[in-house]
């Protein structure tokens, strides 16, 4: 949502806000899952386990298009492959794929307008902006066929987790869907169009989270979505009042999960956590199976390369950086995009018999929570949201050392404006609350962790838990990882 539409939202009462949630899902409902949906669903279902040369062969075949298209409408692609002299025809296989350079995020800001097919009208387009968090923040436009692939595979990561569409499920992620002054329960809006009920990831405190729990219990709700830090903060306050909620499942995605987060969802709503794999620039997807080897890698989405330092492509058991190229963006195509994000390539099939390959880990940024001086814990990746669309904005960090107040330190290009800094400000505003104040710091570079690795927010501030306190998330040396990063935003 832009900043318009989210602030009328927020001046509606309740049951009107509702109703525009429920809308809005019938909207998207007629847009997603129409016949295409359907047959995209029901191919996905066969060619999981179908031989790995049907498999290849399918991808071959969706490149070569996808090739073409770009050569012809697009103009990067174009100028680029004259340069290199050559034609579409020389790309014929995935193993041709490699005569091609790979793109980078800052080709890809560069490049905007010149990476769009003039093929397609742009007003049917949706645009997205992904935060640059972790960089350049990448500005990308998708049409209408990688919308309904992308849902084909969420529902079919969805199915994995054994809950169908129209069972009731709760979602825990980045809408603001109650404004952050609200004090009072309903902290959600159901959107009865989905059987969804959508729970404010804002306004997590020891105060309100019994009330959530008490609305999944009254829906009957059968498997949580959320962001790992979020969904884990409803599991500690469970383990400090006892408390057990029952589910069939929980899909984390956008975040690194970690093996503490994995380990306590599991206890406290008794099943497995299914942790799933996705980014804005909707070039791969990933996600865990039942048997919970691994995530299988959505070979039918796209094309996906573990490429090592030197770029060469690594052996079953390496690891190395997510390359991947996206096989329905007709709009705006990308190939071997850089994801930045890392993975290790399984090398040991599945044992649900899904002949799709494994990743044994990925790890992308890592986020800490935010704790506000009346003790409200807000996950990382929700404070993104305020930095998505800003221009001339190349880098970004929120760093906190005390309840009352952040630092956002901002590597920002000529042509960044006061007007910017009030819009970023705006945004966390709505989503931290009146009780932390927000300074701002224009920096040259934002360094490392000294572990080699970009965490966007940094928090000092310990987690509150009644009387305990601990620390926050990435504070214990060792924390380790085996999550994923996402940004398959839907209704979620
Ligand atoms: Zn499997």
């Amino acid at each position: 949502m832009t900043d318009l539409p989210e602030k009328l939202y927020a001046c509606c009462p309740i049951g009107v806000q509702n109703m525009l949630v429920s809308w809005y899902g019938r909207k998207i409902l007629r847009e997603r899952f129409g016949p295409e949906f359907q047959k995209i669903r029901a191919s996905l279902a066969s060619s999981e386990r179908a031989g790995r040369e049907e498999i290849g062969a399918y991808q071959d075949e969706r490149l070569r298009a996808v090739v073409a298209h770009a050569y012809e409408t697009v103009p990067y692609y174009g100028e680029l492959m004259d340069r290199l002299d050559i034609r579409p025809s020389d790309i014929s296989t995935r193993d041709d794929l490699r005569s091609l350079p790979i793109l980078t995020r800052e080709a890809v800001v560069e490049n905007r307008e010149r990476l769009l097919s003039t093929s397609r009208t742009r007003g049917r387009l949706r645009r997205a902006t992904t935060s640059g968090t972790t960089g350049y923040p990448v500005s990308v436009c998708w049409d209408r066929g990688v919308s309904v692939m992308n849902n084909a595979c969420l529902w079919r990561a969805r199915d994995w987790g054994g809950v169908g569409f129209g069972r009731p499920y709760a979602t825990l992620m980045g809408r603001l869907i109650v404004p952050a002054r609200q004090t009072r329960p309903p902290f959600w809006r159901f959107n009865s169009s989905w059987n969804q009920l959508i729970l404010s990831s804002y306004h997590l405190d020891e105060g309100n989270i019994p009330h959530y729990l008490d609305a999944m219990r009254e829906r009957g709700i059968e498997m949580l979505e959320a962001y790992p830090s979020a969904a884990y903060m409803l599991a500690r306050y469970m383990e400090m009042e006892s408390v057990r909620l029952p589910l069939k499942s929980v899909l984390t995605s956008s975040e690194p999960l970690l093996a503490i987060q994995r380990e306590l969802l599991e206890d406290r709503f008794c099943c497995r956590v299914l942790d799933a794999y996705g980014q804005a620039e909707r070039v791969a997807f990933a996600s865990e199976c039942e048997r919970h080897e691994g995530l299988h890698i959505f070979e039918e989405y796209g094309i996906v390369e573990i490429l090592n330092e030197d770029g060469e492509p690594v052996e079953p058991g390496g690891s190395g950086q997510i390359v991947a190229t996206g096989l329905h963006n007709m709009a705006m195509p990308l190939i071997r995009y850089a994801t930045g994000d890392a993975a290790t390539l399984k090398s040991e099939a599945c044992s649900c018999g899904r002949t799709l390959r494994l990743l044994e880990s990925i790890t992308g940024k890592a986020e800490d929570i935010i704790v506000t001086s009346r003790g409200r814990m807000v996950p990382g990746p929700l404070l993104s949201y305020a930095f998505k669309g800003v221009p001339h904005l190349v880098r970004s960090q929120i760093v906190q050392e005390r309840p009352d107040e952040i630092r956002v330190r901002l590597v920002a290009e000529k042509g960044f404006l006061p007007r910017d800094e009030e819009r970023i400000r705006g945004g966390l505003a709505r989503r931290l609350g009146s009780d932390v104040a927000i300074a701002f710091e224009y920096v040259d570079e934002i360094p490392m962790s000294a572990r080699g690795k970009y965490r966007w927010v940094v928090s000092s501030v310990p987690l509150r838990w009644g009387k305990l306190s601990t620390a926050n998330l990435y504070q214990e040396e060792d924390a380790e990882t085996v999550g994923a990063r996402s940004g398959h935003g839907d209704a979620n």
